[in-house]
């Protein structure tokens, strides 16, 4: 300290499971036993030694820490976990063991073991990236340990790299974290920020020490009104903890992040911190209205560096750079010493467009995925150093493709969007409830009825068929004809098991959002697109390009035969359209909004048909609704408004006879309560085995009156619930909301589950409503 200032150029962060997910491959041969840890130490001295060399070829400048160091073995809270030694208490036995290392008691965090739960998971602000949950008390310790920061650091300086080490900041580290079991009432991990921020001071110095010129502190906090704290408050801690963090003699130069949204309410304050540079995201956010003019941003920046986040880390389309240069050279000319940067961690999306060989020459000339950020990124850098007339002919091809994007055929479809304009409230209306109620006692269903949320477990015979099908080397007709004989084998199962409303088992599905994305018109998908979700698990979301609109019916031949072969109710099963768009790359030259209505639409004609082909019952599955939750609250009322719209829109066409149900895998929506009784199905599934039942109580004081299927049977592992277990919940459950509105089911889907504990446990569920009702 002082040290030179950033180059122009910087991204938050890289995807962390290498090109063809290496790192995925290395940490499950090591889980298995089939590699040692030295190899797997090698598999990631490798992998980030590539990403280095990657992101300099891409033009980051190999001097002056423009390079994130943001490699990680499973996940970036974790990590901060490790190197502040806040090992919780209930692991310190696996901490003292004669054979840990700090990667044996990493993975133990991360996995658990024989003895031990592993750490929650839960998702990191509004993406579909999971963490690992930190568990702090009164006397979590904290020790700092720089080992693995300051290891790469060297094998970066080794290979002519100065790097910026990267950790999860103090604030958002303590307010992601959960008071550990066993804390007293009323603490809150927060209370240890004094605690926390001393070992981040240490951290700091050591790697100081080890020569790191910057270092990033990202705290995301600062952009969400969903925290246990409000952010205010969130901005005064911040305050308080970089007051301490940046008065410390011996330490690199801090930038300080705040990715995912708006920051700019707390920019001037930001920029007022004792560290060298700070980042806002100007993609979801913007820079404090009128400071710009008056002159305060720049005084309050004064001799710091403003990380302008222009490139969209969230999404997979080109940056217009001609909007993303105005803003850099704006700020460049107000005085501002701008570097150019990304909303957020480029961990969001995928590695190099250019790797989808089979996707539309056309389609792929609009996209950009992490490389093609990082080039976007040197561009604009270099538009800042020689002025933008030297960039001019990138602008101008970016703004042809542009063109050429808004312009190409299936990307606006006529009869598409005349259809969303027509749609009236009264599309999004059904029948009253008790209208419903009274429609829907034909289908005769007894009181605590029994059902599943749809899939059952996906064997590997069932991954073979549908890979040989895809190799081609089934045709159809024997894949169709193994399907059948798989939905008739579940269907049969469940009537032995002796469940009411039956699943047709979502055999044909490779996932519930790409299977409905490779049979709608306007997505595409990828070969290599994946992105982390959380550990070694990645998912490959599919593009949503163009109008929806469904070329065919989906589902309905399924569902058909899987009802033609009970006397029971065979539910059908659709992924909702907020969902869809959660797990897919969306477009992002219209309101999210519009593309759910034109999503809804195609449901509701689905629906239409599986009503048509003799099913009564349909669950439409919104697993997501809260994840997309803006985490901004002044947006939240109208995403509420369109999320629950497009539902409605969705399932509004469905006569009142028809029981429309959903499903939410989550136990905590307080926040989203309204928005749940908004989308006024009539059976909601929920889960809520784990927290024991605590969401029925909320939903009864909430005045909810429709049908309830609070999860008996926690899903998440391999365990086989009890009668006893099953009966005490569904008991807990019907001491908070009447009797007759409640369903007895899983938490979610039973796909990663073994049919031996699948059946066990269905058994126990089915024998555990039949208690209840008998002893009622
Ligand atoms: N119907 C889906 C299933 O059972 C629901 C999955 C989910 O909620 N994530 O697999
Ligand atoms: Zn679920």
């Amino acid at each position: 300290m002082p040290a030179s200032p950033l180059p122009n150029a910087t991204i938050l962060g890289y995807p962390r499971l290498g090109r063809r997910r290496e790192l995925k491959r290395a940490v499950e041969a090591f889980w298995k036993g089939s590699a040692s840890e030295a190899e797997l130490v090698e598999a990631a001295r490798g992998l980030r030694a590539a990403t280095r060399e990657r992101l300099v070829e891409l033009g980051l400048p190999a001097e002056g820490a423009a390079i994130p160091e943001s490699f990680s073995f499973y996940d970036q809270v974790l990590d901060a976990t490790l190197a502040l030694g806040a090992i919780p208490a209930r692991f310190s036995d696996v901490a003292a063991a004669e054979d840990a290392t700090d990667l044996s008691v990493y993975f133990a965090l991360a996995r658990g073991d024989e003895r031990h739960q592993p750490l929650e998971m839960t998702k990191w602000f509004d993406t579909n990236y999971h963490y690992s949950v930190p568990e702090i008390d009164p006397s979590t310790p904290f020790a700092a340990n720089a080992a693995a920061l300051v290891g790469q650091l060297a094998e970066a300086r080794e290979q002519g790299v100065e790097s910026r080490p990267v950790i999860v900041g103090p604030v958002t580290y303590l307010l992601l974290s959960k008071a550990a079991d066993g804390a007293p009432e009323g603490f809150a991990p927060i209370d240890r920020l004094d605690d926390a921020v001393a070992a981040y001071a240490e951290l700091l110095r050591e790697l100081a020490a080890a020569g790191a010129s910057w270092v990033q502190l990202d705290e995301p906090a600062l952009v969400s009104d969903s925290l246990s704290v409000p952010r205010e408050e969130i901005v005064a801690l911040v305050e308080r903890a970089y007051g301490v963090l940046g008065g410390g003699e011996d330490r690199p130069a801090i930038l300080l992040t705040a990715p995912y949204g708006d920051s700019s309410g707390a920019l001037l304050r930001l920029a007022a911190l004792p560290v060298e540079a700070v980042h806002a995201d100007l993609v979801r956010g913007t820079l404090p209205a009128g400071a710009f003019e008056s002159g305060e941003l720049v005084s309050a920046l004064h001799r710091k560096q403003l990380v302008a986040g222009v490139v969209d880390g969230r999404n997979i389309w080109r940056t217009d750079l001609r909007v993303a240069s105005g803003v850099v050279q704006d700020l460049r000319l107000a005085g501002v010493d701008a570097v150019v940067g990304t909303s957020n961690s480029l961990q969001h999306v995928p590695h190099d467009v250019d790797d989808e060989a089979k996707l539309e020459p056309r389609l792929r000339s609009w996209l950009a995925f992490a490389d093609q950020k990082v080039s976007q990124v040197a561009v604009l850098a270099r538009g800042l150093r020689e002025g933008a007339d030297a960039i001019e002919p990138e602008l101008a091809e970016t703004e042809r493709v542009l063109a050429d994007r808004a312009a190409a055929p299936g990307v606006r479809v006529d009869g598409v969007r005349a259809r969303v304009a027509e749609v009236s409230d009264a599309d999004r209306g059904r029948a009253s409830e008790q209208e419903r109620r009274d429609a829907q006692r034909a289908l005769s269903i007894p009181r605590l009825a029994t059902t599943t949320i749809g899939s059952f477990p996906q064997t590997g015979d069932i991954r073979k068929a549908r890979a040989a099908f895809t190799r081609g080397e089934i045709d159809q007709a024997a894949y169709d004809g193994f399907l059948r004989e798989e939905i008739e084998r579940v269907i049969r199962l469940q009537e032995e098991i002796g469940l009411d409303v039956l699943v047709h088992g979502e055999a044909e599905r490779n996932d519930m959002v790409q299977y409905f994305a490779e049979n709608l018109d306007g997505f595409a998908v990828t070969e290599h697109g994946w992105v982390q979700s959380y550990g070694t698990r990645a998912t490959r979301p599919s593009i949503l390009w163009g109008d929806v609109s469904r070329p065919a019916p989906i589902t309905v031949e399924w569902s058909r035969y899987a009802q033609s072969l009970t006397g029971k109710p065979v539910k059908g099963m659709l992924t909702g359209p907020v969902t869809i768009l959660a797990w897919s790359f969306v477009r992002d030259d219209q309101p999210l909004g519009d593309t759910a209505a034109q999503v809804a639409l195609a449901l509701r004609d689905e629906i239409d048909d599986l009503v048509e082909a003799g099913i009564g019952i349909v669950q439409v599955d919104e697993p997501a609704l809260r994840e997309l939750l803006p985490l901004d609250a002044d947006r939240q009322a109208a995403y509420l408004d369109w999320s629950v719209g497009s539902f409605r829109l969705a399932t509004g066409g469905a006569a009142p006879e028809v029981q429309i149900h959903t499903h939410l895998c989550y136990s905590e929506f307080g926040e989203i309560i309204d928005a749940v009784d908004g989308l006024d199905a009539d059976v909601t599934s929920i889960e809520a085995a784990r927290s024991r039942m605590d969401v029925v109580e909320p939903l009864g004081d909430h005045g909810y009156s429709r049908g309830i299927g609070p999860g008996v049977y926690d899903i998440h592992s391999p365990r086989v619930p009890s009668v006893e277990e099953q009966t005490e919940l569904i008991r807990i459950a019907a001491s908070r909301i009447p009797g007759e509105q409640l369903w007895v089911n899983p938490d979610c889907g039973l796909k990663t589950r073994g049919y031996e504990e699948t059946v066990a446990s269905l058994t126990n569920l089915v024998r555990a409503a039949r208690a209840v009702r008998e002893g009622a």
